[in-house]
């Protein structure tokens, strides 16, 4: 497939491609264009220009307009799933059930949500009253990462657009294709030329420009704490509003009351889902000493079973990581768990599945003997290995869970409702699960402490970061 540019309504090529590989296979699939600031520059020309008729629509205009995209989403909901398997190396099964299904709901929930976000008034008796504005800001940059790559893509560009600003995206260059496919479907549902423009190509080049350009107002990222950090510093002098979704470390702690079944089964999901390869996985599982034996035994026992496939066939439960550097980096470390003691119980292999040998599969991998200052449990690996680690107390749990730089996301498994509350209340992180995970109500906040992150994302923490708020008092 052909990826090309959307801006200004029109599809644009660029005077260099970049390929496309398909995890699943290792195999060449499709170009993408190489953009850079000449891209930028008409993008934010186009995107400018629209803005003073779309930031003057009605929100039931706008909202209209992302319903009928969330329509084709839904009408071509195969398609897209097929193509972020192939794209991106996750199981069809979850594409079709998770990431396609949310990509759409992502669109309808802010559809919605901006006709539900009031403004504030303050009255001050017999003298004045004040009311507070929520204006768009402007020209907005989004740029997401290739793990969930429609779904991160719809849940910026959705709140961005609803609060009626115009929007440059740039998906990954790894995973550009859903997001291609969906500018496809912009004009026909309804968004003025220039309001919605998707650029692709590299993070350093296309990406960079991007959030460099003097007239973005607000830069909306999500990816590695590493490129978050450089654009923090290229963003915050300039004074722009920006919103940080960075990595994690994430704890999931089980203590011996827990449902242990449940956990089980759970930690599985939390640990593997999508190759590991998704910010809220759990990748410390730390276990109480009493249950540690037992809870390990049966958690390599399933790891081990699991078996990787084709992200096409409608039975792989466990696809390819998403390109061969980022394999290479999961196996570096791997070999650097065991320089470091690490015991590796299952896994801490490359996987080569029958008729998709070439592809970039990695076996589901559990370490155990691994101090909490090592590297291998300090640093995020963002693949299908987890480390154990046992703890005795509840203290030395929660030191343990906060004993690292990110503060994304937790799991906590009990069934001693106070310890519940005394140990969630405790974590160094923007959400924690008790008793589950991944359960998502798009209406919370979304977003870590520390170095995961800056701001919130969801509900209408997302559209306030969107607008820029005014106060008018008038005296009476
Ligand atoms: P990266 O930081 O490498 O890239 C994220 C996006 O930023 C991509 O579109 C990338 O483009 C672009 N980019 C890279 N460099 C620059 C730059 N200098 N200026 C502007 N844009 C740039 O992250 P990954 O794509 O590797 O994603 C994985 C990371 O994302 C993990 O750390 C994960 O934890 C985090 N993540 C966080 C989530 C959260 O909500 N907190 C959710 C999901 C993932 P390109 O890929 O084309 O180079």
């Amino acid at each position: 497939m052909e990826v090309l540019n959307f801006v200004d309504g029109e599809f644009q090529k660029t005077a260099q491609v970049l390929e496309n590989v398909a995890p699943g296979t290792g195999e060449v699939f499709g170009t993408i264009p190489r953009s850079g600031s000449k891209e930028v520059e008409k993008a934010m020309a186009a995107a400018k220009r629209a803005f003073p008729v779309w930031s003057n629509s009605s929100a039931v205009e706008r909202a209209a307009c992302l319903d009928r995209l969330a329509d084709a989403v839904r009408e071509h909901a195969s398609v897209l799933a097929k193509h972020e398997a192939q794209d991106n190396g996750k199981p069809i099964s979850l594409a079709a059930q998770v990431d396609i299904p949310r990509a759409e709901k992502n669109l309808r929930f802010y559809a919605s949500g901006i006709q539900h976000f009031a403004s504030k008034s303050h009255a001050m008796e017999g003298e004045a009253i004040n009311y507070t504005l929520r204006k768009p800001l402007g020209v907005v940059a989004c740029i997401s990462p290739w793990n969930l790559p429609l779904y991160l893509f719809t849940w910026k560009v959705a709140p961005a657009l609803a609060a009626g600003n115009c929007v440059v995206a740039k998906p990954s260059e790894l995973t550009p294709v859903t997001a291609y496919l969906l500018s496809t479907w912009v004009r026909q549902a309804g968004f003025p030329d220039g309001v919605f423009n998707i650029l692709h190509g590299l993070g350093p080049e296309v990406g960079e420009a991007l959030v460099n350009h003097p007239d973005i107002a607000a830069v909306s990222f999500t990816g590695g704490t590493l490129t978050g950090a450089r654009i923090a510093s290229q963003v915050a002098p300039k004074f722009k509003k920006m919103s940080l979704e960075l990595g994690g470390k994430n704890p999931a702690i089980i203590f011996d009351d827990a449902d242990l079944e449940e956990a089980l089964r759970m930690t599985l999901r939390s640990s593997f889902a999508n190759q590991g390869q998704i910010c809220l996985c759990g990748s410390r599982i730390l276990i109480q000493r009493s249950v540690y034996d037992t809870f390990k035994l049966s958690l390599v026992a399933k790891a081990s079973k699991m078996v990787a496939g084709d992200p096409l066939h409608p039975d792989t439960k466990l696809g390819a990581v998403v390109s061969e550097a980022h394999m290479q980096k999961i196996m570096s470390y791997i070999e650097l768990a065991k320089d470091e003691g690490g015991q590796v119980l299952c896994g801490g292999h490359r996987l080569h599945p029958e008729g998709v040998e070439g592809g970039f599969y990695v076996a589901p991998t559990i370490i155990e003997g691994l101090g909490p200052q090592c590297r291998t449990n300090q640093e995020e690996i963002f693949g299908p290995v987890v480390t154990l680690q046992p703890f005795d107390t509840e203290e030395e749990a929660l030191k343990l869970a906060n004993d690292t730089a990110y503060g994304l996301a937790a799991t906590l498994w009990t069934t001693n409702l106070k310890r519940a509350h005394r140990v969630a209340a405790g974590i160094e992180s923007g959400m924690v699960w008790v008793n589950t995970w991944l359960l998502r109500d798009l209406r919370t906040p979304f977003g870590g402490v520390k170095d995961s992150g800056l701001g919130r994302e969801g509900g209408f923490e997302a559209l306030e970061f969107f607008t820029e708020s005014q106060n008018i008092c008038i005296k009476l």
